[in-house]
């Protein structure tokens, strides 16, 4: 239990007890006569981590937002001897022989089989299986790829670039006034603008300096070159060895393996079949950027890279005249709390009730207990505003599981504005939808708790669906009907106008067609840079290639953009995950016709799938709930709206 008292000694010493009860789990189950029985080898492998659910959520959740520093460095030594376990585990020859001698045939359900038949699958993926040298190469491999992917995230994060602007501040007109009023000029009178997003998404959205944008962008799509060139070069053959010796064909075909998508041939058809649907659109987008380009340079001819956000940008204001300040009056932090929470509550047909008296890690953290079927059966913490040394983005933490009897708890940690006496805390948009966003994550890992086995509690799903419920729920933060159930005025109570929405709605889909031909681009990239032997490979001139084919941009002489492309470390291969989530939520999406706030379809969708959690394959879940395998078309209605 998270405390603000917590003492520290108190808080290790509970986690190591833990973490010795797992390890006699595994000693028990090392010990099971060779004659047990495949229940009973399944259920004592399972139960090895049992002790543990509860205690990595809590050091996960402390070593990011406890206020006392003791507990968070505490945190992080209990986060590094859970993940040592882990390690351990996951490379532990005996564990692995004694599953690969049950026969899954005598298995006593689907679920047993299924249970047995990942863990094998993992086993092998990590080598266990392997002969000695094997063994031992791999393991000097995983250690160094690991540090080349630090040095390729390093080389990124470490290098900020900046430009003069040419003209002086006058060449920073466009710009909202308090961005020209942060940037003074230096001694020397020059004003200087850098490559970190602060700087560089105002820059690239208002700056009317053509010139200005194009030397940013320059040097932003030089971060990180050619230093991580080289670094890139090496991970992808460190990467292409490491699936070898497993015995892959290539990395791509070792990374998409235990995704939904399942094999790289099956990534590329997506990615082709996207990039196909968004094609007419994003024509249809450039040349009515164009259009509006050459009001300014009447000879114009092309719209370059520098050129487009800030031309969507002044799309926008003409045309849908949409001020992104102008909705924040309706979504006061208080009202869009309790709107996510009646909303889900509505929908599902469950009840949050406040909890003043559970235990707490810091006073502006709230309790709520899910009352489902008119008992609790989870608990709820939200822990949504900045203070110094917490957490800075906003993301869902699950802190127990929950197996048969046990309630799971999570916690939603984000930075929204703090209301008070004074100040009702006005949101952006934006927050609302982030809101909705880490809420549906919450709701998959409360609603997949209760399994009989601890495997498949929670969001253990597929990492290519893990996106799914929450993008999903993002689309209640865009409809009227559910918008105007809370989204009230602050001063004057009025509900959010339908037409502001709407207004709201079509500035953020202007520019779709782009976005998603882009998307593809990035994703059919990091696919084939992994999909193939690199020896003797150029990414740069395929990168060049690729772009020339997909986007309507001409290639700038002397970029390397995929040197900061940070993706190319954690994602590798699986960049396209992103918009197979988005296309799968579409298609779920497609269901709810008869309006958002259609309880029996939510109550479908909730037994269907996310109360499943990890029981059977993503596809399987989506298909139980659709009566089909999905598909792309309600996606492409979308897109093509
Ligand atoms: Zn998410």
């Amino acid at each position: 239990m998270l405390t603000a008292e917590l003492d520290p000694q108190d808080f290790l010493a509970q986690a190591r007890a833990r973490l010795e009860q797992s390890r006699a789990a595994l000693a028990r189950f090392l010990a099971l006569a060779p004659s047990a029985s495949s229940a009973d080898v399944v259920e004592a492998f399972d139960a090895i981590g049992r002790p543990l659910d509860g205690v990595r959520g809590a050091a996960g959740l402390a070593s990011q937002t406890h206020p006392s520093e003791a507990i968070r460095q505490v945190s992080q030594v209990v986060v590094q001897e859970l993940a040592a376990f882990g390690t351990e585990l996951s490379l532990h020859r005996g564990v692995y022989e004694r599953l690969a001698a049950l026969d899954l045939a005598q298995a006593p359900g689907p679920l047993e089989r299924r249970l047995a038949a990942n863990a094998l699958r993992d086993y092998r993926r990590s080598g266990v299986d392997r002969d000695e040298a094997t063994r031992e190469r791999i393991s000097k491999l995983s250690d160094e790829l690991v540090r080349i992917g630090q040095e390729f995230d390093l080389n990124i994060a470490s290098d900020t670039r900046s430009v003069v602007v040419p003209g002086g501040r006058a060449g920073l007109a466009g710009l909202p006034q308090d961005f020209i009023d942060a940037h003074a000029p230096d001694a020397n009178g020059e004003v200087r603008v850098s490559t970190d997003s602060t700087d560089y998404v105002p820059v690239m959205t208002y700056a009317h300096s053509a010139e200005l944008r194009r030397k940013l962008q320059f040097e932003y799509f030089n971060r990180a070159a050619p230093a991580n060139l080289a670094v890139l070069q090496r991970l992808l053959a460190g990467r292409h060895e490491f699936a070898r010796l497993l015995g892959y064909a290539t990395w791509a075909e070792y990374v998409t393996e235990d995704k939904m998508i399942r094999t790289p041939a099956r990534a590329r058809e997506f990615i082709e079949r996207v990039a196909q649907a968004a094609r007419a659109r994003m024509q249809a987008e450039v040349a009515e950027l164009l259009e509006c380009k050459r009001e300014r340079e009447p000879q114009a001819s092309v719209i370059h890279e520098w050129e487009r956000a800030y031309w969507i940008e002044q799309l926008k204001t003409r045309r849908l005249r949409f001020d992104s300040q102008s909705v924040r009056p309706y979504f006061g932090y208080r009202a869009v709390r309790d709107g996510v929470l009646a909303t889900s509550a509505a929908l599902f047909g469950v009840e949050f009730r406040r909890n003043d008296t559970a235990p707490r890690w810091h006073p502006s953290v709230e309790c709520y207990e899910l009352v489902d079927g008119g008992a609790v059966s989870a608990r709820v913490f939200l822990d949504m505003h900045p203070r110094p040394n917490k957490y800075k983005h906003a993301a869902m933490f699950d802190l127990t599981t929950g197996l048969a009897g046990d309630p799971p708890q999570a916690c939603l940690v984000c930075n929204f504005p703090e209301p008070s006496a004074s100040d009702p805390a006005l949101l952006l948009h934006r927050d609302v939808e982030t809101f909705f966003h880490e809420f549906g994550h919450l709701l998959h890992h409360l609603f997949a708790g209760r399994q009989r086995y601890l495997a498949f509690a929670g969001i253990a799903t597929e990492w290519d669906f893990v996106e799914t419920p929450s993008q999903l729920y993002e689309e209640w933060a865009w409809d009227t009907g559910v918008l105007r159930r809370f989204a009230r005025h602050h001063h004057s109570g009025e509900p959010i106008p339908d037409e502001l929405v709407a207004r709201m709605r079509a500035a953020d889909e202007y520019g779709k067609g782009l976005h998603v031909a882009q998307q593809m681009f990035f994703a059919r990239f990091s696919l084939e840079l992994y999909d193939r032997d690199p020896a003797g490979f150029d990414p740069t001139a395929h990168m060049i290639a690729l772009k020339t084919a997909m986007l309507p941009f001409p290639h700038e002489p002397g970029t390397h953009f995929l040197a900061s492309f940070g993706h190319l470390n954690g994602y590798s291969a699986i960049y396209y995950t992103y918009m197979w989530s988005l296309v799968i939520a579409k298609d779920i999406l497609g269901r709810f016709e008869g309006g958002l706030m259609d309880q029996g379809e939510a109550r479908r969708y909730r037994a269907s799938i996310l109360a499943q959690g990890g029981a059977k394959d993503a596809a399987e879940l989506v298909r139980d709930y659709l009566g089909r395998d999905y598909a792309t078309e309600a996606f492409e209605r979308w897109l093509n709206a």
